[in-house]
């Protein structure tokens, strides 16, 4: 489109410059030229959780968006790329979102950001929860960066908006790109599902609300990554998701 708007103001300039004595004025258009960002998904511990490598391709630098665990498979990825681990991102505080977050950390030297403060019950928790579950290697920690609504997160030449959704958690945050039109949104939704509200301070009618009126204002067009399972967009969710499609009553 911009391709269209310089060609026109060059015509437009010529015709000006039959008409005038003197130079026309000089117009420059500058294409924004968006640059890639690539996302890798690797599913981790038993609960199969989409942990993401993000990457900022003009800059070759990264973050990892909820690494649950298995974390020698995400080192593995992040060598086999050649990029650089800048931050760690947090969605929310359960097992298989954050329990390889704090020995990633001290891999890299590199900080935890997120989730909201109210998911600190829950990181407080890890231990707890990983001897329930059986996994093995899960520290406490508390994040750098408790992160809140309307802010985001820079990593390389990119910047993550993020959101606060509670509902499957009271501290649960997603990150989206602007620019790149995606969003990892953890465990708010699911292609063809939602997050479970059934835990400590879950909350239903919060969890939908959340989905209504901070994902469905971010475009149809946007591709989300959830905690588990495939990817989708929110148009195709607002179309068929059984729980909170645009034909679900509210
Ligand atoms: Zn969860
Ligand atoms: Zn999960």
């Amino acid at each position: 489109m911009s391709v269209k708007i310089a060609v026109f103001e060059m015509f437009l300039a010529r015709l000006r410059r039959r008409n005038e004595p003197y130079p026309a004025p000089v117009q420059w258009t500058f294409l924004r030229v968006v640059v890639a960002m690539k996302v890798t998904l690797i599913p981790v511990t038993p609960f199969q959780q989409n942990c993401s490598i993000v990457v900022c391709e003009s800059t070759r630098r990264a973050v990892v968006v909820d690494p649950g665990g298995d974390i020698e498979r995400i080192i593995g990825e992040v060598e086999r790329q050649g990029v650089s681990v800048e931050k760690i991102l947090l969605t929310h505080g359960h097992l298989d979102h954050c329990g390889g977050a704090k020995a990633l950390a001290d891999h890299y030297g590199v900080k935890i950001e997120g989730p909201h403060r109210d998911d600190a019950f829950w990181i407080d928790q890890l231990p707890e929860q990983m001897q329930r579950f059986g996994f093995s290697g899960a520290q406490a920690f508390t994040p750098e960066r408790w992160l809140e609504d309307g802010e985001s997160v820079e990593f390389g030449d990119e910047t993550l908006e993020v959101y606060h959704c509670p509902g499957h958690t009271p501290g649960h945050v997603i990150f989206f790109s602007r620019a790149h039109r995606v969003a990892f949104v953890g465990d708010v939704l699911f292609a063809g599902s939602i997050g479970r509200t059934d835990f400590p301070r879950g909350n239903h009618a919060d969890l939908i609300r959340a989905i209504r009126e901070k994902l469905w204002p971010l475009g149809d067009d946007v591709t989300f990554v959830p905690g588990h399972g495939p990817a989708s967009t929110f148009g195709d969710e607002r179309r068929t998701n059984p729980y909170v499609g645009d034909g679900v009553p509210a």
